[in-house]
């Protein structure tokens, strides 16, 4: 498996050229350029002073050869006038003679053949005449035969005493001997003038030299350059002109000063050479100005580039920047990214997706295409526990086939288990970018929050949103179909009864289990079809989904019924409850979910106030009543207040003696629209609405304030709801009226129903003692009717024990309700309690009654409730009465 920080593939196309260096490049490009401008520059400046040089050191050189050639020839016209001369010569007149005067030439003078110079035109010869022998330009012309032009070394003139050149030639006496020498002097101060006057550039120098080495006429402008008469044997120059090397050269130490670039050249025909040099600096002069220039815009461009090179570095470094967090993006996702070209080659691809689609190694070295991961992947069965519809199977080959930033989305379950999740996106060109999650945490996570948002954790039932659900989906179709062959459904709400004692008695871990056993006994009896669902607390649904199916609705509640009444063990104790079922069919009953439930709670309402333990179908009438009671409470609430509630008297019979031992107050309500009310429609609506409590403390103090009036062996039995014992303070509130009414608390009983022992609470207890202790007797109401009325006898030390009228009926029919009877009477004397018999109607149940023990009776047989103003007289005439049936 790759490590998270490699990167499969990636291909980034950074170039490996840089800005910086490129910027760099172009710098040194244009550089370059400059410096190569610049030596070309300067090479084309140096060859021109080369050219230069040499082309001056020509024209000077024509012009030394003129000049000699002119002074030659004056010399030549002198030496033939002395030898044309038939006679003396008149030197003097030969000198004078003024054609060959030119401004070259300064002085001419002739000197004879014994040295002595003979004329000047510079004027007469002070005497003695003045002796030239030893000088070299006469004595070169004694010593050699050759007839030659020579041009002597710079001197100093000792008649004019300034500096200048002789040019010599010799004359011949008629017979032909040496006759003496025609001098002709120039100033070389001719050449440094009228070259100075060509502008070669600063620092040139012209320079005539011997071939002898010494220097015969200097010029230019040049700061230092040869002087006259300097001797320039062993330099470069000299070595030049004795090798006959003309051309231009390099001088590096001249003896005019610097580096110089020099030309040389032998003047043609004399032993003499002419040299033009100019300081090599200066050629390059023009070329280091524009290289100043050029480099000015070098750097103005440089700096350009520069800047522009930083640019875009800088935008280079985002990118890079940029492509480096994507690449660690990438690395670090948890999921897995792969894109896919149009023409299916997978440039991208990262770890993740690598680790997600379990891919082998050599894949990184050679990245597959598109289609021969998916071939791949198909092969090796990645694709055979996902169903794919078709439309999906080729968005798996082909990728997504919508419009370009569309997603597609799917999931696939790989062989392992594994859940992918799988993201594709359309991209611009074609291709397209495919995520993968894996989801098979939060897929179990979601599956495990699904089961438990739609069970009841206790019981592993259903729970009120899955039964909801289902209804609405029931209904949906029901109102949404024309076909009416659509069979009919069943909802059952049910009811645990008692469960609330269970809880209060044995604790609501016993509860908890409690609830478990009937969830277990409801599954038993059910179909899997069937939906059963805990609504919450002890309430329960089923949801029979077609309910015209055998069984129907009407066997399935009654085998509920039957279930969950028999008997639970349950650690140790035995539990008995009930259940209560109402039903509502649908669609007839309701057409949504809300008034289907509302239907089945108005029917399971009607089967615990038709006595519990049962089933009720739901009709109209329930939504009648529901209304009706709504009515009742509102006008109980008026009736309390506005005193239209009365007490009617029944009285109970010793049987023994045949007299009346008192009277049980039972409440009746005259409405004022709809006539009397009984008691078994308003207690129940004055119990859920907490009226019972004003109701109750009325009817107690009525009874009390009209029993104090009766005689004092006549008692009066007050019924109390369970509910007032929940509100504190009721001890205290019967002192209270018994002290009011002056009422002596042994004439008052009071009854009270199995119902509030199944709250069988230390208070309820606690309670019942302390009426006890007021002197009071306290009497169990309607026994017999509940399941465990002779458990709760333990529980607390009755007075009386009332036998429901449900066996005081029976008597005489069956011989069960004889034996129950006997055994309640016979259980109640053990404990010492005294035995009521309800709803006596009959002779043979009240004789039935005496016979079995029973100490009271109560019922139509001897008298009905009868209004307050009649019990004066009914206690009155009883003896009569008794012994006339008697
Ligand atoms: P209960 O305490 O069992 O009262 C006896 C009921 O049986 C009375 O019904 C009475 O009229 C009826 N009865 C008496 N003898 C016979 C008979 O021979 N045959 C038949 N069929 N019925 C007979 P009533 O007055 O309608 O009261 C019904 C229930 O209402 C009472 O049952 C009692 O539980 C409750 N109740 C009445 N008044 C009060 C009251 O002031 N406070 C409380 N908490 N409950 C009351
Ligand atoms: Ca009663
Ligand atoms: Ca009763």
């Amino acid at each position: 498996m790759p490590s998270l920080n490699m990167r499969p593939f990636f291909n980034h196309s950074i170039s490996w050229l840089s800005s910086t260096v490129l910027g760099g490049l172009l710098i040194l490009m244009l550089w370059a350029g400059i410096g190569a401008k610049y030596f070309d520059n300067r090479a084309s400046d140096v060859s021109g002073a080369h050219r230069d040089n040499e082309n001056f050191a020509l024209l000077f050189e024509e012009n030394i050869l003129r000049s000699i050639g002119e002074m030659d020839k004056a010399l030549l016209y002198l030496r033939r006038m002395i030898q044309n001369t038939k006679g003396p010569i008149d030197f003097h007149a030969v000198v004078s003679t003024t054609d060959v005067f030119s401004e070259l030439i300064v002085q001419v003078a002739i000197i004879d053949e014994r040295g002595i110079m003979r004329a000047s035109n510079a004027g007469p010869q002070p005497a003695p005449a003045t002796d030239l022998s030893d000088r070299e330009h006469f004595l070169i012309h004694l010593q050699t035969a050759e007839d030659k032009l020579f041009i002597s070394k710079p001197l100093v003139g000792r008649a004019s005493g300034k500096w200048s050149v002789q040019l010599t030639r010799r004359f011949f006496k008629s017979d032909g001997a040496f006759g003496g020498v025609v001098v002709a002097s120039f100033n070389p101060d001719h050449f440094t003038k009228f070259y100075g006057r060509i502008d070669l550039g600063l620092g040139a120098a012209f320079t005539l030299v011997g071939v002898d080495g010494i220097v015969r006429a200097t010029g230019g402008n040049a700061e230092t350059k040869h002087t006259l008469g300097q001797d320039l044997r062993g330099t470069e120059l000299m070595a030049r002109v004795g090798a006959d090397l003309s051309g231009s050269y390099i001088e590096a130490k001249s003896a005019a000063g610097g580096s110089r670039l020099s030309a040389v050249r032998r003047v043609a025909g004399h032993p003499l050479a002419v040299s033009v040099s100019v300081p090599e600096q200066s050629i390059s002069e023009q070329s280091q100005g524009n290289l100043h220039l050029m480099m000015l815009a070098g750097v103005a461009l440089s700096s350009m580039i520069a800047a522009v090179t930083w640019q875009a570095r800088k935008s280079e470094l985002a990118v890079k920047r940029n492509s480096r967090q994507l690449r660690l993006t990438l690395a670090h996702m948890s999921q897995g990214i792969m894109m896919v070209t149009n023409d299916m080659s997978i440039p991208i691809m990262n770890a993740k997706c690598f680790e997600l689609l379990d891919l082998p190694q050599t894949f990184i070295h050679s990245p597959p295409r598109f289609d021969e991961l998916i071939g791949f992947l198909d092969r090796r069965g990645e694709f055979s526990k996902t169903a794919l519809p078709d439309n999906l199977g080729l968005l798996e080959f082909y990728g997504p086939k919508d419009a370009a930033g569309q997603f597609e989305l799917y999931e696939r379950v790989r062989p392992d288990g594994t859940v992918l999740e799988v993201r594709s996106a359309r991209l611009d060109d074609g291709g397209f970018v495919r995520t993968f999650s894996d989801i098979t945490r939060r897929r179990q996570a979601q599956m495990e929050a699904n089961r438990l948002a739609s069970e009841d954790v206790l019981t592993g039932l259903a729970n009120r949103r899955v039964l909801s659900e289902t209804l609405d989906d029931l209904t949906f179709t029901h109102r949404n179909s024309v076909n009416t062959s659509l069979s009919k459904f069943a909802i059952l709400c049910l009811d645990l009864d008692r469960f609330k004692a269970v809880n209060d008695t044995h604790g609501h871990a016993v509860g908890d289990r409690l609830l478990q056993a009937v969830a277990q006994r409801m599954k038993q009896i059910l179909r899997a079809s069937d939906l059963v669902a805990r609504l919450g607390g002890d309430e329960f649904a089923v949801l029979l989904a077609s309910a015209e199916q055998q069984p129907t609705a009407e066997v399935v509640a009654s085998r509920i019924v039957e279930a969950l009444s028999r008997p639970y063990e349950i650690d140790g104790h035995q539990i008995l409850i009930g259940a209560s079922i109402g039903i509502a069919v649908g669609p007839t009953d309701g057409r949504s979910t809300n008034e289907l439930l509302i239907a089945a709670d108005l029917a399971l309402y009607a089967a615990k106030a038709g006595g519990r333990g049962t089933y009720r179908f739901f009709n109209r009438q329930m939504n009648e009543e529901i209304k009706g009671r709504r009515q009742i409470e509102t006008d109980l609430r008026e009736a309390i207040t506005n005193g239209e509630l009365e007490l009617h008297y029944q009285p109970i019979i010793a049987l023994r003696q045949n007299t009346i031992s008192g009277f049980e107050a039972l409440a009746r309500w005259i409405h004022p629209v709809h006539g009397p009310i009984p008691p078994d429609k308003f207690i129940p609506v004055a119990e859920d609405s907490g009226l019972i409590l004003p109701l109750g403390e009325w009817a107690l103090k009525e009874a009390c304030r009209q029993a104090v009036q009766w005689p004092d062996d006549v008692s009066v039995a007050v019924n109390l709801s369970p509910l007032q014992f929940a509100s504190p303070g009721l001890a205290i509130m019967v002192e209270r009226i018994l002290g009011e009414t002056g009422l002596a608390p042994r004439r008052l009983e009071l009854e009270i129903t199995e119902g509030l022992l199944m709250r069988n609470t230390e208070a309820t207890i606690a309670t019942l003692h302390r009426l006890k202790e007021i002197g009071l007797r306290i009497a169990m109401d309607d026994f017999g009717t509940g399941y465990s009325s002779l458990s709760y006898l333990q529980s607390f030390p009755f007075d009386r024990i009332k036998v429901d009228r449900s066996f005081v009926s029976q008597l005489g029919l069956n011989s069960t309700s004889s034996t129950v009877v006997r055994a309640v009477v016979d259980i109640a004397a053990s404990r010492g309690m005294q035995t009521t018999a309800e709803g006596v109607e009959t002779e043979e149940q009240r004789a039935a009654l005496e016979a079995l023990g029973c100490d009271e009776a109560q019922g139509y047989l001897l008298g009905r409730p009868e209004p307050i103003h009649k019990v004066a007289t009914l206690i009155a005439t009883w003896g009569q009465r008794s012994r006339k049936a008697a």
